[in-house]
C-alpha cells in the first residue's frame, strides 16, 4: 500500500469527500498508530496523529488509488476532562453515522487484555446502528503461547463474535499484516 497523510480535521464537514473509506477506532494505546504504520509499511506515518493537538482530530490517509483510511481519536483516556470526552463522542458519532462511502469500521481490541467495557459499549452501539464493522485483535505477539487458544476464545466471546470473525495481528512482529492489508483492500473495492 502506498499511503500518504492528507489532513487532520476537527469535524466531518471539513474532511474531503471519500470514494471508499475504512476507519480505525479503539481505545488509546491499543496499537492503532503502530498498525496503520505497519499496513502502510511506513514507520512514521501515523506519528503525525500523535503530535499534541492532533490527538483529538480525525486523521485522513490516502491510498495510491484514491481510497482513504481514517484514524479516529482513541477513546478511554481516563484522565481526559469531561468536555474533551463529550466532544470526542459527538465528533466520532457524527463521523461514523454520516460519513458517505464508509465501507468498514475496524474496531481494534488489545489482544493482550481483551475487550474493555468501552470496547464492548462501542461494539453494541455499532450493532444497534447497523454499521459495518470488523474486530482486529492487536499485539498478538504479547499473548503467551500457552494462553493463545484460550485468549482467542475469550476475546471473541467478549466481543460477541466467533473466532473466525476476529483478525489477530501484531504490528511489532508483522503477524497477519499482509492478510489484513488484503482484507482492507477488499472492503475498499
Ligand atoms: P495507539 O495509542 O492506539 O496509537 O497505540 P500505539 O500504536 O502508539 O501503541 C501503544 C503501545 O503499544 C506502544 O508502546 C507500542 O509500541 C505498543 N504496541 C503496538 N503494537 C504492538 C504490537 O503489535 N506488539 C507489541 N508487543 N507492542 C505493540
Amino acid at each position: 500500500m502506498q499511503i500518504r497523510f492528507v489532513t487532520s480535521a476537527a469535524t466531518i464537514d471539513t474532511l474531503p469527500p471519500a470514494t471508499a473509506e475504512v476507519a480505525f477506532i479503539g481505545r488509546s494505546n491499543v496499537g492503532k498508530s503502530s498498525l496503520i504504520n505497519a499496513l502502510a509499511n511506513h514507520k512514521q506515518l501515523a506519528k503525525v496523529s500523535k503530535t499534541p493537538g492532533r490527538t483529538q482530530l480525525i486523521n485522513l490517509f490516502e491510498n495510491a488509488d484514491g481510497t482513504t483510511l481514517v484514524d479516529l481519536p482513541g477513546y478511554g483516556f481516563a484522565n481526559a476532562p469531561k468536555a474533551v470526552r463529550s466532544n470526542w463522542g459527538k465528533m466520532t458519532d457524527q463521523y461514523l453515522l454520516e460519513r458517505d462511502n464508509l465501507r468498514r469500521i475496524l474496531v481494534l481490541v488489545d489482544g493482550e487484555i481483551g475487550p474493555t467495557k468501552l470496547d464492548v459499549e462501542m461494539l453494541e452501539w455499532l450493532r444497534s446502528e447497523e454499521l459495518p464493522f470488523a474486530v482486529i485483535a492487536t499485539k498478538h505477539d504479547k499473548v503467551k503461547a500457552a494462553k493463545k487458544v484460550k485468549r482467542k476464545r475469550e476475546l471473541a466471546a467478549g466481543c460477541g463474535l466467533t473466532e473466525q470473525e476476529i483478525t489477530w495481528v501484531s504490528a511489532a512482529k508483522g503477524i497477519n499484516i499482509e492478510l489484513l492489508r488484503d482484507r482492507v483492500y477488499k472492503w475498499l473495492h
